[in-house]
């Protein structure tokens, strides 16, 4: 969810800035804005795409200088517009700063500041904090731009990443972090902060996250990092385990394309070196030392949001089945605010793909602090939530850079089935049970390729439908999960109206939205429910549905019930929904590309979802 790039060193600032913004385009954002020092302080905005930003300042030569300040904005307080894009000054002193997430005690702040005669000239929370290490700085006293960053973060509630400059320390880039992500990346005689990764390693692959309450003040030569109470704090300053190939498309039109297609790889990565089909053991070094907890739990709590949501929901179906363990699942923003329940032997999973996920953080947070094992499932690693769990599977499935995520799911599923084998295997599943599941989950990757293969045929039957507005996802079981991810994948990037439901569930209400050629796909893999499936199907057939059919290879009988087929190959049914979901992720890529959408920056959507 937006973006923030920084650069001291020894090239000028704006084209850097340009390009790392570009490459955080992906997180999401409604605006753009950027702030050079050259004698003076040059800033621009401008609402809409960072191209927008590019035209205003390539044609100006105040724009020349080496340090500088980006950012793309995600809209919190204040609409899109150019008085709200960020970067927002202090009224005295040339200061500009630029942050993500939200200052939730701005409105007193703002009074305050009004009161001592400041003049605010935006409606964002943003702008206060300027506005108030303005107030604060006196260099003359002591309080210049980095102590003035600190006192003033030391009267902020709420959730920041900023970077901030001032005309009058020309070599100096102060930053900081609580709750939204930041990395500094150190390369040599200059420096790149930005909100991740992507931003900094054509630059650098030396860096370090930034721990909440820290400061870092960057001078031209060297570095210093402080808590906001000015407490010296050492960082490690690591390896980023990132090629620039894994963020570039690489002959795909769109990362979200690239990135389904990966998903074969990305899953046989996810696996490597944890199963052991000979010994029927899955070895996950994470969660070795919690072993004994994980065998003695009583409760697994799944919490997540969004797409990770819907692979936790499979985690709870497989870990009961398999591990024989009570688990369910939750949206993360709800467990925190309702009192939860955490006794002896309870775990709490977080599934993020970001591990930026605020509602899980906090979520996880809340669940830790009420003596629960706290576990992650996570892609990024070094992410915030791997940073607080006591354990946790990291997915390896590298860079999710679209939008709507892809890889990122199955590979959660895979992680989830790993850990659901881990404790079944401790608990109650013999090794030659374990073993044959195992060698089932290390063939879905190919069994994945296959069903990648049938691209064409997904787009073309996507073609006969993608005018339709209304959509319907209906699976049961462990592919009830699969259908609301299917129905959510074709919202977010195609802008289309769908529907994922239990298909039991349809005729309880759903059933009065099926009219004339109303498209309802089902997930209608052989499994125990696929008698249920067919009477389902039959109930939409009879009121005028359209059905698009998620079948087994070699299943005739379905043709008899649906019009449009999708065969995949045949897989256990606790595995399914990896191979099931490929489908549906691709027709609702050739949905979007089919109306016209920009599939990677669909509208009003964030990649990480940073904020509450
Ligand atoms: N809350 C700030 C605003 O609305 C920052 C939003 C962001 O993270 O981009 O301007």
């Amino acid at each position: 969810m937006c973006g923030i790039v920084a650069y001291l060193g020894h090239r000028q600032a704006r084209p850097l800035l340009l390009e790392g913004l570009k490459r955080l385009e992906y997180r999401g954002y409604d605006s753009a804005g950027m702030a050079v020092i050259n004698g003076g302080l040059h800033v621009a905005r401008a609402v809409g795409r960072v191209s927008n930003l590019e035209a205003l300042v390539t044609a100006d030569p105040g724009f020349t200088g080496t340090l500088g300040i980006a950012h793309t904005r995600w809209a919190t307080h204040g609409g899109v517009t150019e008085a709200n894009a960020h970067p927002h000054r202090d009224d005295t002193n040339g200061i500009a700063l630029v942050h993500n997430g939200i200052i939730e005690n701005y409105s007193a702040l703002r009074t305050y500041l009004t009161e001592r005669g400041h003049v605010f000239t935006s409606e964002t929370d943003t702008e206060v904090l300027a506005m108030l290490i303005g107030e604060l700085y006196d260099p003359a006293h002591g309080m210049d731009l980095e102590k003035a960053v600190q006192a003033a973060l030391r009267e902020v509630t709420g959730a920041y990443a900023i970077a901030v400059v001032c005309e009058r320390e020309p070599d100096t880039l102060v930053c900081a972090r609580k709750g939204s992500p930041l990395l500094v990346g150190v390369g040599s005689g200059e420096f790149v902060v930005a909100s991740d990764a992507s931003a900094i390693v054509a630059h650098t692959t030396q860096a370090f996250p930034l721990d909440d309450y820290n400061v870092c003040k960057i001078t031209r030569e060297k570095f210093t990092t402080s808590t906001i109470h000015n407490v010296p704090v050492t960082p490690r300053v690591e390896q980023l385990e990132l090629d620039l190939e894994q963020i570039e498309l690489g002959g795909y039109s769109h990362f979200m394309q690239k990135e389904i297609f990966e998903q074969p790889r990305a899953l046989r990565t996810c696996m490597r070196g944890r199963l052991d089909a000979a010994e029927g053991t899955v070895v996950l070094g994470g969660l070795r030392q919690f072993a004994p907890q994980l065998v003695r739990s009583r409760r697994v709590i799944l919490a997540a949001q969004g797409t990770a949501l819907h692979s936790a929901m499979i985690g709870e179906y497989l870990l009961e089945d398999l591990a024989k363990v009570p688990a369910e699942c939750e949206y993360a923003s709800e467990f925190r605010y309702r009192n939860p329940i955490i006794e002896e032997g309870t775990v709490v999973v977080a599934v993020s793909q970001s591990g930026e996920t605020a509602d899980t953080l906090a979520a996880l947070t809340e669940a830790k602090e009420r003596g629960a094992l706290a576990l992650g499932v996570i892609n990024v690693v070094g992410s915030s939530i791997p940073r607080i769990t006591d354990a946790g599977v990291y997915l390896r499935a590298g860079p999710e850079i679209g939008v709507a995520s892809t890889k990122a799911f199955t590979a959660q599923v895979a992680v989830l089935t790993m850990v659901s084998l881990f404790m079944a295997r401790r608990r109650f599943m013999s090794a030659e049970q374990c073993g044959s599941l195992i060698r089932e989950l290390e063939q879905v990757p190919d069994k994945i390729e296959r069903v990648l293969e049938l691209n064409d045929s997904i787009r073309a039957i996507t073609e006969k439908y993608v005018e339709r507005e209304n959509w319907l996802f209906l699976g049961r079981g462990y592919n009830y999960p699969t259908a609301l991810e299917g129905a959510l994948k074709l919202k977010e990037i195609s802008y289309i109206h769908a529907e994922g439901m239990p298909a039991a569930e349809m005729k309880h209400g759903p059933i009065a939205l099926i009219d004339d050629g109303m498209p309802a796909v089902f997930i209608a893999t052989r499994g125990s429910q696929y008698e249920k499936v067919m009477s389902n199907i039959s109930e939409v057939r009879s009121r005028g549905g359209h059905v698009i059919a998620v079948a087994t290879e070699g299943d005739q009988e379905i043709h008899h019930h649906a019009q449009d087929v999708f065969y995949i190959p045949d897989v256990p049914e606790c595995l399914s929904p990896m191979v099931a979901v490929v489908p549906l992720q691709l027709m609702a890529y050739h949905a979007a590309v089919l109306r016209g959408h920009d599939v990677d920056k669909p509208r009003n959507l964030a990649k990480s979802v940073t904020v509450e």
